[in-house]
């Protein structure tokens, strides 16, 4: 494994990092504060070129790799996960999809609208009643002639509301067997299709999570994505590469409180000397930064591994479960560290440990990667 990182990463991540400084740092607070989803940030980030990051450049994307895709998320995370999970589940879900399962004229259509973000995009595979447990899924399409007619609820949706485009999961086939799930392709403004309730989450509240409604909603055949039956294996597919999007995003969250931590220890004093002379804050501020450093080994080892097209279910989850749970423990340390300015929104570390929660969640609870870990490791 080959992880220096080349001068194309270094040129990524310092323009990811001025991005971040100059658009989103100012706002951070007042976006998590009033629970806003800043649409404009996401336009910006499309002309910059990081909401198509890994789309060839013949469907109008950057047409780069996981290492640059893995820096872009970190750097962006560093200063708001918020953004950080949209930008990763836009890039590494919606367009993630269609960019591997997608017809030749879906690819043409979507994807250079998602690269520059003239689309913002969802997808919908939980449910209210099925999130671990997705294959149980219950939002249904029936075929009616060449169409489909879609009905039922998908839950906790990144952009569920906003998203322009989404790609939706739905059964297609009798509950409790097997490959009975289908992949479509459903645009805002379809009838039937509808943004519903909005979570008031602990964190990660600038990312916009909402249910995703389907009434009767009609759509043609051109819109369904690969083979009748394949849906659930395409999820699983997107979900590898997304899981080191959320690593990724971990780790950037882990930095940023480890950042902030290791400055704070430097310049607060208390008994005449910095906190950081005293060892019970040192060896903290140590195992954060080893801990961090093996998950970014893990991170970069899972994206070595997309990269060469190499098949890396076990790698991804290894390398989500670790980085997620670092940034869970970096993010509690940093806040305990400020001590009683940690616990205030005057600064940055309370806002890194609400953030940091969701990465033991989304696209696959701490318990669900130790299953995937756990079967892959026995099949050997
Ligand atoms: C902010 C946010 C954004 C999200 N964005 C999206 C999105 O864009 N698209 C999308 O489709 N989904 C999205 N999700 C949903 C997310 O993927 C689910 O929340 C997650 O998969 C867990 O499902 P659940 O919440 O239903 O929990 P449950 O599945 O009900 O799990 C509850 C608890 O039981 C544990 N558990 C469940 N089964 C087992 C088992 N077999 N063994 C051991 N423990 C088990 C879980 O680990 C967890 O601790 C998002 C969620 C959040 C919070």
């Amino acid at each position: 494994m080959e992880f220096q990182t080349s001068e194309l990463t270094e040129q990524v991540a310092q323009s990811a990092r001025d991005f971040a400084r100059q658009h989103i740092k100012p706002h951070v607070m007042l976006w998590d504060e009033s629970q806003t989803f800043p649409l404009q940030v996401f336009k910006e980030l499309g002309k910059a070129g990081m909401m198509g990051v890994l789309v060839p450049e013949a469907y109008g994307g950057s047409g780069l790799g996981y290492f640059e895709y893995v820096t872009i998320i970190q750097e962006i995370a560093r200063v708001c996960g918020s953004i950080g999970l949209s930008v990763a589940a836009h890039n590494s879900l919606c367009t993630g999809h269609i960019m591997t399962f997608g017809t030749e004229e879906q690819k043409k259509k979507y994807l250079p609208l998602l690269a520059s973000a003239e689309m913002i995009g969802a997808w919908g595979l939980t449910e209210p009643n099925t999130g671990s447990d997705a294959g149980n899924m219950k939002c249904v399409a029936v075929q009616e002639g060449s169409d489909w007619v879609i009905n039922g609820t998908k839950s906790w949706i990144t952009h569920g509301i906003s998203g322009d485009v989404a790609v939706v999961i739905c059964r297609t086939g009798a509950a409790g067997t097997r490959d009975n799930a289908t992949a479509f392709i459903v645009e805002r403004g379809t009838p039937g299709f509808s943004g519903g309730k909005k979570e008031n989450k602990l964190g990660m509240r600038a990312s916009e999570t909402a249910e995703m409604i389907f009434d009767n909603c009609r759509l043609p055949d051109s819109a369904r994505m690969g083979a009748v039956g394949d849906g659930f294996k395409q999820a699983m597919k997107v979900l590898d590469g997304g899981r080191i999007s959320i690593a990724a995003l971990s780790l950037g969250i882990a930095k940023g409180a480890y950042d902030a931590a290791l400055q704070y220890a430097k310049e607060r004093h208390q008994f005449g000397q910095p906190i950081a002379n005293f060892q019970g804050i040192s060896f903290k501020l140590a195992d954060m930064a080893t801990e961090i450093m093996a998950a970014e080994l893990l991170t970069m080892q899972a994206a070595d591994m997309k990269n060469k097209k190499m098949s890396m279910t076990k790698e991804a989850a290894m390398a989500k479960y670790y980085a997620s749970e670092v940034a869970v423990k970096t993010a509690n340390d940093a806040v305990q560290i400020f001590g009683g300015y940690g616990y205030t929104k005057d600064f940055p570390v309370e806002k890194f440990y609400r953030d940091a929660k969701l990465c033991t969640i989304g696209e696959g609870t701490s318990e669900i990667q130790k299953i995937v870990i756990a079967r892959e490791a026995l099949k050997a």
